[in-house]
């Protein structure tokens, strides 16, 4: 996709960016969420605010121990409290806009799975995705410069059958607005990456873009695999593959898109330090590997897209230019066409 020529000449709030990695359960303010909590009425584990803060945003870099214990802890709290059409609305419409204000992120796809947000079936699937498009419609009439669009995530901690629900609900309202599906959560022994060779290739021919998260943790053998028989448009995180060259050569040739998130990395310990870092995505460059920098979910990871882009500079990971690359890459490899 071509960068629009929306650009102000010294824009109060930076170059145009694009955020094409951020969960929703990630990217809204504690203060927000407190108030949404407030207002349905969910007993949470404290009365105290600044207590809250610090159950959803992730203070101490290194000290998890895995994606599950993100996934388990951190996102349950969020998720639980935007499963309602009333939480979920301001919550999409309040990322959007404020990123454009503070970031000026002009292309944003927001992701998230609505399953973790019906609590359990008691709420109607259809009104949830409703809800959020109607706050992604009304950041878009505010926000006449920004284009966003969501991205419907799928879990490998559920059943197929769960999954390929969500993938009907992303095909029914794709004229809405939904651009892309995600396959995200834990390693799970229930899961087989197999299993879902056809719905991604469905999804492919019916024009959504496909992005997984694989080649965070673990080994990179999943990633292979869905290099290999799913064949992303892009990849969330993926930067596991410098230990390969012939899977970098892959990536490369195929022009799959890595979803870098610096910040998540270090919080999650998934990347031990900003010198392992530099390591890792320098060696991806030098590869060709075309690389874009998003946050994850800025309020949970305590960043912003901008830091993320200054943390790079900072600690000479890349130099201006490779980073102005990054951001082109983010426009190219955009799902909102
Ligand atoms: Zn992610």
């Amino acid at each position: 996709m071509k960068e629009k020529n929306t650009t102000i000449a010294n824009h109060p709030a930076g170059p145009p960016l694009t955020e094409l990695h951020s969960h929703l359960g990630g990217a809204v303010d504690a203060a927000i969420l407190w108030t949404l909590a407030h207002e349905q009425g969910i007993k949470l584990p404290t009365k105290d605010y600044w207590e809250f803060e610090q159950m959803i945003t992730i203070k101490e870099k290194g000290k998890m121990h895995s994606v599950k214990e993100l996934s388990h802890n951190y996102y349950a709290w969020t998720e639980l409290i935007q499963s309602s059409p009333l939480a979920i609305e301001p919550a999409v419409h309040g990322t959007i806009g404020g990123a454009y204000r503070a970031n000026n992120i002009v292309v944003h796809e927001l992701r998230f799975n609505p399953m973790k947000r019906n609590r359990g079936g008691e709420r109607d699937l259809d009104y949830i995705i409703l809800a959020a498009i109607r706050g992604m419609e009304n950041a878009l009439f505010e926000y006449p410069l920004v284009r966003a669009g969501l991205i419907l995530m799928l879990d490998r901690e559920y059943p197929k059958k769960l999954n390929t629900i969500i993938f009907e609900k992303a095909k029914k309202y794709q004229h809405r607005g939904i651009v892309g599906i995600d396959l995200a959560g834990p390693q799970s022994h229930t899961f087989h990456i197999e299993e879902y060779d056809s719905l991604f290739q469905e999804a492919k021919e019916l024009g959504f873009g496909v992005t997984v998260h694989t080649g965070e943790e673990g080994s990179v053998k999943e990633m292979q695999y869905i290099v290999e028989r799913v064949a992303p448009h892009r990849i969330g995180h993926g930067f596991l593959a410098w230990q390969d060259t012939g899977l970098m050569r892959m990536v490369a040739e195929q022009n799959i898109t890595l979803e870098l998130c610096p910040t998540s990395n270090l919080n999650v310990g998934v990347i031990k330090s900003v010198e392992e870092m530099r390591r890792i995505f320098r060696t991806l460059l030098e590869h060709h590997v075309r690389l874009t920098i998003n946050t994850d979910g800025p309020e949970m990871h305590g960043t912003n897209l901008k830091q993320e882009y200054e943390l790079l500079h900072k600690h000479k990971i890349f130099t201006a230019s490779e980073l102005t690359q990054c951001r082109e890459n983010g426009f190219e490899a955009s799902f909102i066409r």
